[in-house]
């Protein structure tokens, strides 16, 4: 399976010292009850740092550790860095505690991008679960600033009832632009859901792109990711058309501490934006 590796740009490695570099955290907004977005710039003198959607930085929690974030701003807005965070143990507990004034240490960004070059001329279907929708938004932000150079947008976003998605008033905003089609669903309806109830892989069959020449960029779990590269096969896009995002456990991010390999390959230097075609094989085995 060699076809998963992707030359690393040695640029990029450059960029990616395995010194983390201070942050300010300037701004802090509440998504739901475990996640949370901050806004980072550089302490001092540091420089901002450009980044391609898909991409993410290590964040240092100071006396805590870091976690693998990936950065979910625009990326034509390079002043601020954005980060959605969900808590799920020690490092991003510590990054909740951060306020207004606080100081991360930041390296990178890291990682292979969506494909958005290779995206022009063509619809682009973007499908997410949960938090999965952070690191689809720059590329869904660059799509926008860039209308001209893409087809339709179709964005299809589930999560588990209305307390749990993201960006919601952001999605509602998206839903207004023209040639932009965006579906809500969510496992569980409360009073006052107008929109989808059941798991993001319904929407695919409601959702209107020419299959034959789309693009599709999905994030969520990997169960749902699975699901959805069957749904969006039916459509008929085959495997070269669909780009997931992985996660694993990762320490240095650099390729060499070997925490995140998956198959032949490393997360943080071959990924961890894939395209389906090259990972299916590795995709469908338990516990790689
Ligand atoms: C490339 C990449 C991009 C990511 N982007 C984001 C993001 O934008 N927002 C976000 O909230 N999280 C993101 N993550 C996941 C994030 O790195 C982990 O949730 C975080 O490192 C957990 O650290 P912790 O110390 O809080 O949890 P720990 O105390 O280390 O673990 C708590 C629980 O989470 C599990 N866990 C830890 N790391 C991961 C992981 N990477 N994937 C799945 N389960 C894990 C552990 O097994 C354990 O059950 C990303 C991960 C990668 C590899």
């Amino acid at each position: 399976m060699s076809n998963i590796l992707h030359t690393p740009d040695p640029a990029a490695l450059r960029l990616g010292t395995m010194l983390p570099e201070p942050f300010v955290v300037v701004e802090r907004n509440e998504e739901t009850a475990d996640t949370f977005t901050l806004t980072l710039c550089p302490a001092g003198e540091g420089a901002a740092r450009s980044f391609e959607p898909g991409q993410f930085n290590m964040l240092y929690a100071f006396g805590t550790g870091e976690s693998a974030i990936s950065i979910s701003g625009s990326p034509e807005k390079t002043e601020g860095l954005v980060h959605t965070i969900r808590r799920v143990g020690t490092v991003t507990s510590a990054l909740d505690r951060l306020v207004l004034g606080d100081v991360v240490g930041v390296r990178g960004p890291f990682g292979s991008p969506w494909p958005m070059n290779e995206a022009r001329g063509r619809d682009l279907v973007f499908v997410s679960g949960g938090i999965g929708l952070a690191p689809l938004r720059p590329a869904i932000l660059h799509a926008l600033a860039h209308r001209e150079d893409y087809g339709r947008i179709v964005i299809l976003a589930g999560a588990r009832s209305a307390p749990d998605v993201i960006y919601h008033e952001q999605l509602h905003s998206w839903m207004e632009e023209s040639g932009v089609e965006v579906k809500l669903t969510v496992d569980q309806a409360g009073s006052g859901w107008h929109h989808h109830v059941g798991v993001v892989t319904t929407l695919i069959p409601r959702a209107r792109f020419d299959s034959s020449n789309a693009i599709a960029m999905v994030c969520g779990p990997e169960i749902m990711m699975r699901f959805t590269a069957m749904e969006l096969a039916r459509a008929g896009l085959s495997d070269d058309q669909i780009f997931v995002t992985l996660e694993r456990n990762m320490k240095c991010a650099v390729g060499i501490c070997g925490h995140c390999q998956f198959g032949p390959g490393f997360i943080c230097r071959d990924g961890p934006v894939f395209r389906f075609d090259r990972i299916r094989h590795w995709f469908s085995q338990r516990e790689i």
